[in-house]
Formats: C-alpha cells, structure tokens, sequence
C-alpha cells in the first residue's frame, strides 16, 4: 500500500473557476484576485485580505511596511520553515531567536520577552501545526515594549484561541498557499490586516523600494471555492489526528507534541510525532519511505541550519528544545482524502521500525 504524504483537494469546480479565467481578459492580477481577497477575508472575519505569490513574500512585505530593515531585530522562533528567518533577512534584519515550548513547540510570550533588547524591533510567532500561539499575550507583550507583531499563519488559516483568529490582533498575519497547505494553488499566499489604509498600501503606493508579490487570477480561481470546504476538511483532519494519536499511543519514548486545548481550534495542519531519543530518526523514515509511505521533517530547528550556523555562530545547544524536536521531529501523512485503513498502516508500519530501532 502506498500513502502519499499529501494529496491536495482541487476539484471540478476549482478547475472550472480557473478556466473561465482562462477564457477572460484578465490572466494576471484582476477580478478574480479581488473576489478572492474579499472571500478570505470574510473567511477570516478581518477587514482587508491581500492576495500575494507566497507566504515568504507576503511576510516580507509586512516586514518593510512596518518600516523593519537594517540594524533592526526581530524575534522569532527557531521551530518553523526557514522561510520565517529568511523573510526577516530579506527585510535586511535580524532574526533573533527565543526557545519553544517543549510540550507545544510554540513560543510563548515570556520567552519572546527574554529575548528583547533595544534593537527589537518586531515579533514574528509562528502559529505551528495549525495550533495558534498565546495571541493575547504576544499582543499585550508588543504593547508594552512599542513592538510591531506579525503573525506567520501559514499552518493556520481555520485557528482559533481565546476568541481570536490570526490577524485579528496584530499588524499583519501571512499566509501560505504552496504545495501542501490546507488550501493550495501550487504556490500562492495572502497577508491579512484589521485596516483597509495599510492594505491598500501593500497594493499602489511606492513609499520604498518595492517587490512583485501579487497573486494572478489563475491562481485565485483555484482558491477561492476552496475556502467553502475549509471546515469541512479541517473536521477532517482533526478526526485523523484523533486515530493516530489513538493508534500510536503508549509506545516507549513516542511522543506527540501538547493537543488543542478545549476552548481552542486547531487547524489540524500537520500531524507530527517525536520518536524516541535513542532511535534515529533519518532511518525511521528511510524506512517509512522505502514502503511508500511519504513522510517528512517539520523541522530541523533554523539556528542549526548551516547558514545561520554560520553568519551568527549559533549551536544546537543555544535552543535546545527545538533543537531536540528538530532532531526527534517526523511528520506523518494527514488530508482530508487520507483513509482511516491508511493511518492504520502507516501506524503499523512505524511501530514495526520502530521495534527495530535497536539495530540503529
Ligand atoms: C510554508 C511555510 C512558509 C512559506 O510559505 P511560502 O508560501 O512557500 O512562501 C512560511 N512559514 C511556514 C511556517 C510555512 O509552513
């Protein structure tokens, strides 16, 4: 049996929507795009939606819009897709990291307040998995210490915690379209905003140097009937991570990262798990993959990347939490097409590399 580590959810009707765009004037940036970011942002109960190429881009944007750039520093976590970091450099500042939460792999607040200096500029939390970190908290943080807070949502569009969804108390939260996310057109983003003054910006003006971003029309069609089945598929996917969790628990040393807590709602975005210390986990998933099951690490912690390594001088042991996810970390096959008898093989066939794992 083969299980592919995702299979994006594209439809008649997305097909359909990108012909008639196909079959119209506008190709690039038109009607289309500005259907699509009224729809999301309806989706997201926030004011403006802005329609962007990618999640990378839109977090950019939100970086030099709120004026960071060189000399400056932002706080961010070394638990997510190097894309968080490389925006912030991009930006031509500095992403200084604060450790995660060992049970969650979220930042918290308190730690990201540790981490401030007088060049802190900006905080960048990562919602991680489809779970939302402490918005109140970051908010009530980036008040107190004049901060700008931007949020990379990109494995969090269905969230919510404490009454909030992302954007909703922040200066901008991003966006991924890409690949595999939970809603996709192949590559594409979006940036939301609680002013339509800022939004507009990221769309005229030129006040500084600027970056071509902007989603077309080809791309919002494949979106924007998407968005109707995003509870659904969420749903979905929560079920699915119920199973693993039912199916893999009580095996030594196999941990999940902290479930959604009852006042919250995960967007169940990826299912990982932290194999046990002593096994190594490259070869775990050697073997996973030589059986047809599609796996992958999120994430190898950013500061032991080899080019943070390298310009900053970080070692493992500087976050040591997400160093310790980032070498534990698997991520297994979770979409709402997945089949119930296919979580049950991949369980099965982890489990039994798992009993191996002495060998390695
Ligand atoms: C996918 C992803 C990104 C980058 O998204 P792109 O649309 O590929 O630029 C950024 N941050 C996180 C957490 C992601 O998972």
């Amino acid at each position: 049996m083969k299980v592919e580590f995702f299979r994006h959810n594209i439809d008649e009707s997305d097909i359909a929507t990108a012909v008639e765009v196909l079959q119209s004037i506008f190709l690039t940036t038109g009607p289309m795009t500005s259907r699509f970011e009224k729809k999301f942002a309806d989706y997201m109960e926030i004011e403006e939606a802005v329609g962007t190429n990618s999640c990378t881009g839109a977090l950019h944007l939100a970086l030099l819009r709120h004026g960071i750039g060189t000399g400056d520093e932002v706080i961010t976590t070394p638990m997510t897709f190097v894309a968080t970091a490389t925006a912030i450099l991009q930006a031509g500042a500095k992403p200084v990291f604060a450790d995660v939460c060992p049970k969650s792999g979220l930042l918290l607040p308190e730690a990201a307040e540790a981490a401030i200096t007088e060049k802190t500029k900006a905080i960048l939390p990562v919602h991680l998995y489809g779970r939302m970190v402490d918005m109140r908290g970051f908010a009530r943080l980036a008040q107190k210490h004049h901060l700008i807070l931007i949020e990379d949502s990109a494995h969090c569009i269905e969230g919510v915690r404490d009454g909030v969804r992302p954007g909703q108390l922040s200066n901008a939260a991003c966006f991924s379209f890409y690949a595999t996310k939970n809603m996709t057109c192949g590559e594409g983003g979006a940036l939301v905003c609680r002013n339509a003054e800022e939004a507009n910006w990221y769309h005229w003006d030129m006040e500084m140097m600027g970056w071509k971003y902007n989603m077309d029309d080809i791309q919002a069609a494949l979106l924007i009937n998407q968005i109707n089945r995003l509870n659904e598929n969420r749903g979905k996917r929560e079920r699915l991570e119920q199973l693993y969790r039912d199916l893999l628990q009580g095996i030594d040393g196999l941990d999940f990262v902290e479930a959604p807590g009852n006042d919250e709602r995960s967007a169940h975005h990826l299912l990982t798990v932290l194999l046990p210390g002593k096994c190594s986990r490259d070869e775990v998933m050697h073997q996973l993959q030589e059986q047809g099951i599609g796996c992958a690490v999120n994430y190898r912690a950013v500061h032991t990347l080899t080019y943070f390594k390298k310009t900053f001088g970080y070692k493992p042991e500087d976050y040591p939490v997400a160093d310790d996810i980032g070498n534990r970390t698997i991520s297994l096959p979770i979409y709402p097409a997945l089949l119930e008898k296919e979580v049950e093989h991949v369980s099965t066939t982890l489990k039994r590399s798992l009993a191996l794992g002495s060998l390695f």
